[in-house]
Formats: structure tokens, sequence, C-alpha cells
């Protein structure tokens, strides 16, 4: 079939190589002068990533895909067991070793919690395990943590929860926050090794992917139009995928799926800032630190990119669920100043960069509704929001992708498709 993948980034990546390999003639539009979306080094920049991104263990298929397109995981992403130290405290480690163990042993080993609270995150992991890491979906995480001790909540649960979801736990769906601690923390071994990116974010997927495409990859094309049957910018395919983001699938589906495009059209967002200081001659005591946030303090992860191959004397600080600091200003002289009283220096910092992603990923909320996979036969969304388990996250992308190709050649199978869509108007002009 000749199959049309709107969007270039993680999902986009993902179905379009997915459908090249099952035979299928694609071609990828993607907007930007660049593939890899929201996960990719800034433009004219390459040294600088789009935002600190983290990859962990669980992430089987993104790591598949790495490799396939020939870009070696152990090269370009550092694995480190799971910790979460925090300036001049070792916080919680993971050592080596089966899941379930490895955590019991972490949480007893914790020194900065005193017995009873580590015996009361052990509990209430035990009672997630027995209920199979389901809850009420309209938790919030705070609600599902409430009962747990403080220091558990503050060093633990909170920056996980701002991490995975970008969204503050009492704001965020207690049902995924539990599916990606049992993906992470209780499955196969590794799965929660942090995989900290020693190569620009690029080269990780977007640069490999650009040259496996080819001149299958149309760069700097901007779809304006679908019309069913299908025809993309008035240009005919069997099956087309709308791997861009949800607010342009929204657009391009409106008239060929009203319902389907309005839950897209429903998400909201939260953004994320990094803000990259220079200090030359330092480095942090890892090459990566938990961070307390706090009313002035609105980093919650500092990066040393030093110790991960990149510019030494270069940190990137991460500010995960920031809505409250785009709109109050300032978050770089409050990033700068918490830097200044939390960490040492050999020389002063210096601010370098700030990168403001004002939609960086959707707002996890509970019972949230995302739109599914399949928005007609024949027509498949693919992307970090279309609904599964996950938050917004670039293995939730990589999976969207492989969704999205596997039900276009089921479609085919079925004779759904170009020829079985139903007839919509073809207007999508913005
Ligand atoms: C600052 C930041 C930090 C993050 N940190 C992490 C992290 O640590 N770990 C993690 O797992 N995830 C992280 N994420 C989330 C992760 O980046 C996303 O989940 C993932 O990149 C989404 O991929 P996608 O393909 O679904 O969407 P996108 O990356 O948004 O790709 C959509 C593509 O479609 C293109 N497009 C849009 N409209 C059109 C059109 N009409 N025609 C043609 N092309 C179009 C866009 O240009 C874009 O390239 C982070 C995100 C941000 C912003």
């Amino acid at each position: 079939m000749k199959v049309a993948v709107v969007g270039a980034g993680w999902a986009g990546i993902s179905a379009a190589v997915a459908l090249a390999d099952a035979g299928h003639d694609i071609a990828v539009f993607e907007m930007a002068p660049q593939a890899g979306g929201r996960a990719r080094s800034v433009a004219g920049e390459p040294d600088y990533d789009n935002g600190q991104h983290i990859l962990i263990g669980a992430y089987r298929d993104s790591l598949a895909l790495m490799r396939h397109l020939g870009a070696d995981p152990e090269q370009v992403l550092k694995r480190l067991p799971l910790a979460l130290p925090y300036p001049g405290e070792p916080g919680l480690c993971l050592p080596p070793g089966p899941p379930l163990i490895a955590f019991a042993r972490g949480v007893l080993a914790h020194g900065g919690w005193p017995l009873s609270a580590r015996l009361g995150l052990l509990a209430a992991a035990g009672s997630w395990l027995a209920r199979g890491f389901r809850c009420d979906p309209r938790l919030s995480v705070a609600e599902l943590c409430a009962g747990l001790p403080g220091p558990v909540k503050r060093d633990l649960v909170e920056p996980l929860c701002v991490a995975a979801l970008n969204t503050p736990a009492p704001q965020a769906s207690a049902q995924v926050f539990l599916r990606v601690l049992k993906d992470a923390l209780f499955s196969g071994a590794g799965s929660a090794d942090l995989l900290l990116p020693r190569r620009p974010l690029s080269e990780l997927l977007a640069g490999p992917a650009t040259a496996w495409l080819g001149k299958r990859l149309r760069l700097g094309q901007r779809v304006q139009r679908l019309e069913s049957g299908w025809r993309v910018d008035g240009e005919a395919f069997d099956a087309v995928v709308l791997a861009c983001t949800s607010v342009e699938a929204a657009r391009l589906a409106n008239s060929i799926a009203p319902d389907w495009a309005a839950t897209a059209q429903a998400l909201r967002f939260e953004p994320i800032i990094t803000v990259y200081l220079n200090s030359p001659g330092s480095a942090l005591p890892a090459p990566m630190l938990a961070l307390r946030e706090g009313p002035d303090a609105p980093a919650q992860f500092v990066f040393d990119h030093g110790q991960l191959g990149g510019a030494p004397g270069r940190f990137a600080f991460v500010v995960s669920g920031a809505a409250p600091w785009v709109d109050r200003g300032g978050c770089a002289e409050a990033v700068l100043a918490q830097a200044q009283r939390e960490l040492r220096w050999v020389t002063p910092p210096v601010v370098d960069k700030v990168l403001t992603e004002k939609r960086a990923t959707f707002a996890c909320t509970p019972g949230l509704a995302r739109p599914p996979a399949r928005i007609a036969p024949g027509l498949w969304a693919a992307g970090d929001y279309v609904d599964g388990p996950y938050p917004a996250t670039l293995e939730g992308a990589v999976r969207a992708g492989l969704a999205a190709a596997q039900g276009v050649g089921a479609d085919a199978a079925t004779g759904a498709g170009a020829k079985g869509a139903a007839s919509g108007s073809p207007t999508n002009t913005p």
C-alpha cells in the first residue's frame, strides 16, 4: 500500500519504519526542517537538546527502534542503576538484582528516612502490587499516596510523579502513575535503570531515522489538508497515519471524524522549562541529582553534561509541571538562585540558555479521555497522547507508532481502508 505518515517525531518515525519494514510504500511529511519532534536537538545548535530527556530500561520498544536504525543504546546512552540522590544526601538507590528484592533492599537501606517511613512505603507498594497496580481511575496521585509518610511523598512520590507524568501530584492520574511504577520498578531486571543521553538527542533517533528513510522523508512540508479516500494535500494514498501533535491531528481529522477530533482537541497541556547554566570547572557529585522544589526553587532535577559526554561545565536544570513559572516569569533567575543555594560551584554559574516548551506533554489528569488510535478505517493516529496506559513519553510515542502501523496492516487485511473509508467533507484548511 501507499501510506502517508504525517509527522516525524518518535511516533511518526516508529510508524514509518514499521510500515516500511512490512513492505509498504511510505511518504513521511514533516513540517519542521528536521525530524525528531519534541525529542530532538535544537535547530542550528546541535549541542543543545530541546529539553533534557531521560529514558529508562523499561523503554523496550524505543531501544529496539534505536538499534534497528543503527544507534547503539549502549554507546549513546549512559546506563545507571536507579538512584535519586539529593545534594549532600545519597537518597534512594536500587541495588542490582530481581526488581522486587532490589526495591525492598533499596528502600530499607535509605539512610535519610526513619524506619517507619521505609516500612510505610514497603507496605503501600505491597498493597499496590496485590491490587495489580490498579486503582479507581478518578484518583489523583496525591489522593493515592495521602497515607504515605511525609519524607516518602517529598523525596520520591512527588519528584517521580512530576518527572514521569509532567503533572503535579494533586492533579496527576494515580492509575497512570501506578502503571509507570509497575513497568519501571517491578518489571524485568534493569527496567528501572536510568538511561541518560551521552550524545545530542537527535543522534538517538532522528538522525539515524533521517538517513534510513532517505527520500521517503519530506522535510519542511506541513500537511494542510486531508480528504477521506485518502488524499493528503491532494496526493492519493491507501492509508494515513496522523503522527503529528494532537492539535494538528484534530484539525486534519475534524471533518472526517468530528467526535475523535473533539476528544483530541480537549486535551490540555503542561509546560517544561529547561534552564542551561554554565560554570566552567564545576561538576556535580553524580550525573543527575534530584532537587527539592519549592515556591522559590523551580527545578526538580539537574544533569551534569560534562559527566554525560557533553560540554564540561554545562548543567541542565529541569522544571517540569512548569505552568506556575510560565505564568509568573523569572524562572531562569529563580533556578540560578536555587543552584547557588543548593550546589557547590568552582566558578559562579551563569544562565546560558532557557528553553520553554509550553505544550511539552498533555496534562495527565485522573479519568482523562484520550482519543483512540483508530480514527476511521485506514486512518490512524500515532502520538504520545493517543489512548494508552502511559503518560506522554518517548516510549508511549514509539508504541503508539507501532500500534498504528499494525492497525493499517489489519485494516488492509480485512478490506477496510481507502476504499472502505466513509466519505467525509474534504475541508481542513487551517
Ligand atoms: C522539554 C521536554 C522534556 C521531555 N522529557 C522527556 C523525558 O525525559 N522522557 C520521556 O520519555 N519523554 C519526555 N518528553 C516527552 C517526549 O518528548 C514526547 O512524549 C515525544 O517526543 C512525543 O513524540 P510524538 O511523536 O508523539 O510527538 P512530536 O514529537 O510532537 O511529533 C510530532 C511531529 O509532527 C510534526 N507536525 C505537526 N503538524 C504537522 C503537519 N500538519 N504536517 C507535518 N508535520 C507536522 C511536528 O513538527 C513534529 O515533528 C519530554 C518532552 C519535552 C518537550
